[in-house]
């Protein structure tokens, strides 16, 4: 009987110990540092990723995402190259982005657009305080790389940027367009005409690989998928709601089934006839 009970209590220990540890495992960020291309490189914390590029004189990194994450970068760059971080670039001032650039301390170089400046002012964002600021464009160069940064104007939010990076010809740009992937719930901080001027914008730019800040790794082409996805639902919705439809009718009848294989399509099909629906009937032009 006590041998028993003992094997009961062994048992117990081991199955509480083994449910503590998976909710350990629920609770930790999913984190991965991975080569793109040539020497620039993804970092991932749960949903939102940043760029990393090593050039002969440091890192340059792009969003900071938050403080923990830059601490497990900061260890991460450190192991993998062994060189000082110079420069941080900040993609937009969305918080869940752009929090904790503080941590990168004094010595690195922190470059936004201007108006990160201001809506850390007016206590509406959260980053750490821009050290460069720029009105439409900055390039630098170090290490062997050029960086050109270019302002994409209003639309998703009033400060968000592009980055490209040469030789390799690669673009960092956040929240603005996916890889065959539905767009974000119902546009939220997201003037949607300035959302497609901004992507119409950063199509002009030339560049070959697309590193967004969601979703998997693009090219050039999937800025006018994206936008022509975005135009396609204005244009349904807006007719919809000039026929004297609701918005509950056109989440029914405004199925975007040509896109039924895009990520999110089963997730955020329904909030982007909402979201498009509210925004053109704000906007009062349909
Ligand atoms: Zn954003």
């Amino acid at each position: 009987m006590v041998r028993r009970i003992f094997s009961i209590l062994l048992f117990s220990v081991f199955v509480l110990g083994i449910s503590s540890d998976a909710n350990a495992q629920k609770k930790a960020p999913k984190r991965s540092f991975v080569k793109v291309t040539g020497d620039i490189y993804r970092y991932q914390n749960n949903f939102h990723f940043g760029m990393a590029v090593e050039t002969k004189d440091g890192v340059v990194v792009t969003d900071p995402i938050n403080s923990d994450m830059v601490k497990w970068l900061r260890a991460e760059i450190k192991k993998r190259f062994n060189k000082p971080v110079t420069h941080a670039i900040y993609s937009h001032s969305h918080g869940d982005h752009n929090t904790g650039g503080e941590e990168w301390g004094k010595g690195v170089e922190v470059i936004a657009q201007e108006g990160v400046r201001a809506q850390v002012l007016a206590g509406k964002a959260r980053t750490g305080w821009p050290t460069t600021t720029f009105k439409d464009e900055l390039i630098f160069r170090i290490g062997g790389k050029t960086f050109e940064l270019k302002y994409l104007g209003i639309g998703h939010g009033t400060d968000l940027i592009a980055t490209v990076v040469r030789p390799e010809n690669v673009a960092f740009i956040v929240d603005l367009a996916s890889k065959n992937r539905l767009p974000f719930r119902n546009f939220p901080r997201t003037d949607i005409d300035g959302l497609i001027k901004q992507i119409k914008t950063a199509e002009a730019l030339k560049f070959k690989t697309l590193i967004p800040g969601h979703g998997g790794v693009g090219n050039h082409g999937h800025l006018k998928t994206f936008r022509v996805y975005i135009e396609t639902l204005r244009s349904r919705v807006a007719a919809g709601l000039k026929a004297g439809k609701s918005a509950g009718d056109l989440v029914k009848s405004v199925t975007m089934s040509e896109y039924k294989n895009w990520d999110g399509y089963k997730f955020f099909r329904a909030t982007n006839v909402k979201g498009m629906a509210a925004w053109l009937q704000k906007k009062g032009s349909m």
